[in-house]
């Protein structure tokens, strides 16, 4: 995957037209002359100069050494989404799948320290603790946010990505859930359709494709943890504590964990633009991997997922979820999705 992003097959980002050129030129020649997979990617260095200006304790050679490659998408302004994969190599029992982790920093631009930790973590991915684990880590979903002239915490659209993603019933909550509880708040403009942003519809996309067991979001300045889906929360990692905070409609936490039942953990740092001491960076990193250890049931090689199909894509005719989405609860319970919708249109509308 690093040699095709370097080559520029999935490159598809819009800020340099040349790397079309280069994408479409190696696929005719199969990339027989791929560059080795240790080679940063060419403008990596320029855009970690851009990155680490804005980002507290992260310096420009611990961004370019973080290994992100190219994803193949861009935010609305062109700026690639990086991300790193990294399988796991510390397996006790090899019928078992390791565990699928999806790592988020950025989706609020104006949440410095949400991708800074991230970058931290990245420099623990060699512990062995973390190399039981495949990992997909997304440092900056909101690139667009994160380096406009004033931190952002909406993309270059004025979208808060957080409020965008598929949840039941988008088209009538979204919208009303803004106007009513926030008083039409700029801050968090759902947009007008779900997944109508690059950014959000990358990482549906890429939801779809890497089917994680468990989800880190990593956002500030709350000081909190918050917690969806269908398994017993944390209750404390480092110095935040656990405090389920709210419901929203079209929030990634509501969308993965309520909805398809793919637990989120949103992870509220105190301050988003100080760090937490290195200590308490270790210490939150520490807990969270005991706590998915414990938590998140391994998958036998040979069972499939419990993800489900996707709604329609938001330039389809439908809009919001499609009739045909096979989502069922799977516990025989009530659905607690069904059942917070119900509860919120009592309470808000
Ligand atoms: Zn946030």
């Amino acid at each position: 995957m690093f040699v095709h992003a370097v080559s520029g097959v999935r490159g598809s980002w819009t800020s340099a037209p040349h790397s079309w050129h280069a994408a479409a030129v190696c696929v005719l020649i199969a990339c027989v002359t791929v560059p080795a997979a240790a080679d940063p990617h060419p403008q990596l260095v320029q855009w970690c100069e851009r990155l680490s200006a804005r980002l507290p304790g992260i310096s420009a050679e611990n961004c370019r050494n973080s290994q992100l490659t190219l994803t193949g998408a861009a935010s609305l302004k062109g700026f690639p989404i990086l991300a790193r994969q990294i399988p796991a190599t510390n397996r006790a029992d090899v019928a078992d799948r390791p565990v699928r982790i999806l790592l988020i920093g950025g989706i609020h631009g104006d949440e410095l320290t949400s991708s800074s930790i991230v970058f931290k973590w990245l420099q623990f991915m060699q512990m062995a603790e973390a190399r039981e684990f495949h990992w997909n880590v997304v440092p900056i979903l909101n690139p667009d946010g994160l380096l406009a002239r004033k931190p952002s915490r909406l993309n270059a659209n004025g979208i808060d990505l957080n409020r965008n993603f598929p949840t039941p019933g988008w088209q009538q909550d979204a919208p009303r859930y803004w106007v009513k509880r926030t008083g039409s708040d700029p801050r968090r403009f759902p947009g007008k359709a779900p997944l109508s942003e690059p950014e959000s519809r990358w990482l549906n996309d890429e939801m779809e494709r890497f089917r994680p067991q468990v989800i880190i979001s990593v956002h500030a300045p709350f000081g909190v943890l918050d917690f969806d889906g269908p398994v017993e929360p944390p209750r404390r990692f480092g110095r935040l504590r656990l405090n389920q905070v709210g419901v929203y409609p079209g929030s990634l936490g509501n969308y993965s964990g309520l909805h398809k039942k793919v637990p989120v953990i949103t992870i509220e740092l105190p301050n988003a633009r100080a760090m937490p001491s290195d200590a308490e960076t270790r210490r939150i990193w520490k807990d969270m991997l005991s706590w998915i250890k414990g938590n998140v049931p391994k998958q036998q090689e040979t069972t499939g997922t419990q993800l489900v199909s996707l709604p329609a894509p938001p330039d389809s005719k439908k809009s919001g979820p499609s009739k045909n989405q096979t989502y069922q609860p799977q516990d025989g319970k009530l659905d607690v999705w069904s059942r917070m919708s119900a509860w919120m249109r009592r309470t808000f509308f």
